[in-house]
């Protein structure tokens, strides 16, 4: 298997961080290779004849195409419900049928829920698992995270990436656009989710590799171009281009070994809503509620740049109130304890990404913060891409409460549910802190 991108600039780079790159760490993949192909299930039947008992994963959409890959049969095949979620239910259910069956090599025929529960079941009985997608979605095909709702809780679980991934475009142009425009709400994200990144190393030191930022970045362009020549490219080569960023993000994470590169506070804005803990549960999809994060995250950003960083509350956080039961429990309910452990993981505010921050020259930060800011593009520019993609913009698109309170509590309070350092969690945090 090889990795087959149609962008060079992609391949150059990945050829870059997987032979000595310049961040010093030594990247290595699991996943070994990706064809984005209209015989990609002819390749795959290929492919697991070096397995002897392969099984499927699919649910009650995408049971249709597990039914044409050649080595289909109603035994080997697992269906989930296909407007189910990736919880602790649907695992045992995959588990449950991997210890009746036996296989050696699970198949995830499916979106990006279907991966997770896949991907959670491969790495619970140590076997590999195969990506099939089905729609152009969201970008967790080839990443090593399995983004779960555990009981209630939105969850992230280190787990296993595919050993390589088939994509047939054919299928995700044929899938509802929706689902397309979903894919690229995730891949708009990846503006604030770097800029976050690219804050965290600034602040706290955290590791930052600029390789890995570059092929997030020449994902995230080949999208935009895309979007700008839609009228004049078809369907299938629009749906290509969207499959391919999605597929180099999810590399992206592997390559770091965590998220960092495509998830931060617009994606905390998605998992709060998840949780519904604010509103009801939603029945936007990842990548929609991501757009709609993105488009709240940046506004608030900017609004930030505006107002000017309070750098002597950063310097004096109370933990003490940001983390109480007095703040998190009339959001989070019974959550709460997992919430503090997440934020705290050793039970102390010295282990909250926020106490990481070290600042001796606040001006010397501020100038070099700004320049972060300068480089995110306008929040109005992202606004109208993400309509000309079709994506979902508000909340109240999201299925999600119209109150002008919600967005902001929703600012507020979607930075608990990672430790992960953001922006977001700054000014929450901050805002928190000065509150009587
Ligand atoms: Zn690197
Ligand atoms: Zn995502």
């Amino acid at each position: 298997m090889q990795f087959c991108f149609s962008n060079p600039k992609i391949q150059t780079l990945l050829d870059s961080a997987l032979n000595a790159c310049p961040c010093g760490k030594k990247h290595a993949l699991e996943t070994t290779g990706c064809v984005i192909d209209e015989n990609a299930a002819a390749m795959l039947a290929e492919f697991l004849k070096a397995y002897a008992h392969p099984v499927v994963f699919c649910d009650t959409n995408t049971e249709q195409f597990a039914k044409k890959l050649p080595f289909y049969t109603a035994e080997n095949c697992v269906v989930f419900p296909g407007d189910g979620h990736a919880t602790e239910i649907a695992a045992a259910k995959g588990e449950a049928f991997i210890a009746e069956q036996k296989p050696d090599i699970l198949v995830a025929c499916g979106s990006g829920t279907l991966h997770d529960i896949t991907r959670y079941c491969a790495n619970a009985v140590k076997m590999p698992f195969v990506s099939y997608p089905t729609a152009a979605s969201v970008d967790g095909f080839m990443s090593g995270i399995a983004a779960m709702t555990w009981y209630g809780q939105k969850l992230s679980f280190e787990s296993t990436p595919p050993v390589a991934v088939f994509a047939d475009p054919r299928i995700s142009a044929a899938a509802p656009a929706r689902l397309t425009a979903s894919g690229v709400g995730d891949v708009l994200g990846k503006y604030t989710s770097l800029f976050d990144w690219h804050l965290a190393h600034l602040l706290t030191g955290e590791y930052e590799c600029p390789t890995i930022v570059a092929l997030t970045e020449a994902a995230v362009e080949g999208v935009l171009d895309a979007l700008q020549n839609k009228d004049s490219i078809t369907v299938l080569d629009y749906t290509c281009r969207v499959l391919e960023a999605l597929l180099v993000s999810g590399l992206a994470m592997q390559l770091t070994g965590n998220s960092r590169p495509a998830s931060a506070a617009e994606h905390h804005m998605s998992h709060l809503w998840e949780m519904a803990v604010l509103n009801g549960k939603t029945e936007a999809l990842h990548g929609e509620q991501v757009a709609v994060g993105t488009l709240a995250v940046m506004d608030t950003y900017k609004a930030a740049l505006e107002s000017r960083l309070d750098w002597e509350t950063i310097a004096h956080l109370n933990f003490e109130k940001i983390f109480s039961d007095e703040v998190l429990r009339p959001v989070f309910g019974d959550l709460t304890p997992g919430i503090r452990k997440e934020n705290m993981p050793d039970g102390t505010p010295a282990s909250s990404s926020l106490a990481k921050i070290r600042v001796t020259d606040p001006a010397e930060t501020a100038a070099k913060v700004n320049e972060l800011f300068a480089a995110l593009p306008d929040a109005a520019v992202l606004r109208s891409l993400a309509e000309s993609a079709g994506c979902m913009t508000t909340v109240v698109e999201a299925g999600l409460p119209s109150d002008d309170s919600f967005r902001e509590t929703s600012l507020r309070y979607a930075p608990y549910v990672r430790n992960r350092l953001t922006l977001l969690k700054i000014l929450s945090a901050c805002a928190v802190t000065r509150e009587n």
